[in-house]
């Protein structure tokens, strides 16, 4: 009966840590799910911001490109009347003013041809974008799949466990049981610690004699400190 109740207790904690491993197999697949889809929506967002940027960048340009417009036309207006000026002083006026303008145009040239720049450089990052949205949609879609296609072994794996984690608990008393159980519902397969040296190995705290020999000769007791199902392992 004692023999037989240290290799059921050791067979039960290691049930108990087979079925918490299944247990957080199955919790992890959603939330690497969720990370790869919080990056697809990222980059999503990214590449919209790319896109603003290329639009905003065209309207500067083409803001520019009107401003020019209206200077060549004034300036062509100017030449016109400097072509029909009567006197000097309305045609240093005329000159001063076309100076003036052409010096404007010339810079706002520089300005459009920056603009243009800008724009070729944006497109270029825009088009990036578009690429790493494609790779984090491609990603997610594997990752997706990758953990629908575990799901199901899991979910058999953890029924399987279940039920021999049921059959195991069987030779325990109905007292010591109820205490179990609900240690198992607060810490899973950390409800049972087994005694290491002469030390419970959940809270380190060594144990009297008495409790060792009692422990080694069968009985199932709790830890007096952290409250465990303690048992002794093979060695101890
Ligand atoms: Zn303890």
């Amino acid at each position: 009966m004692a023999n037989s109740n240290l290799n059921d207790l050791r067979k039960l904690h290691e049930l108990l840590r087979d079925l918490k491993s299944v247990q957080d197999d199955l919790a992890k697949g959603p939330r690497l799910v969720r990370v790869k889809v919080q990056n697809t929506e990222q980059k999503q967002a990214d590449l919209e911001a790319g896109k603003q940027d290329v639009k905003a960048c065209k309207m500067l340009a083409d803001q520019k490109t009107l401003q020019l417009k209206t200077l060549e036309a004034k300036l062509s207006e100017l030449q016109g009347k400097l072509n029909q000026a009567v006197s000097n002083r309305e045609y240093d006026i005329l000159r001063g003013q076309m100076e003036a303008d052409t010096m404007a145009k010339s810079v706002l040239e520089d300005e459009i041809l920056e603009t243009f720049e800008k724009i070729e450089a944006a497109q270029g990052r825009a088009k990036q974008l578009e690429a790493d949205l494609a790779t984090a949609k491609q990603e997610e879609a594997a990752m997706r799949a990758k953990v629908a296609a575990a799901e199901p072994g899991l979910i058999e794996r953890k029924a399987q466990l279940e039920l021999a984690v049921t059959a195991a608990e069987q030779f325990l008393p109905a007292e010591p049981k109820l205490q179990y159980r609900r240690l198992v519902t607060a810490h899973a397969a950390d409800a049972m610690a087994e005694v290491t040296g002469n030390s419970c190995s959940a809270c380190y705290v060594s144990l009297p004699s008495q409790t060792l020999v009692a422990l080694r000769s069968g009985e199932i007791l709790f830890c007096r400190t952290c409250g465990k199902l303690m048992y002794v392992g093979i060695q101890a």
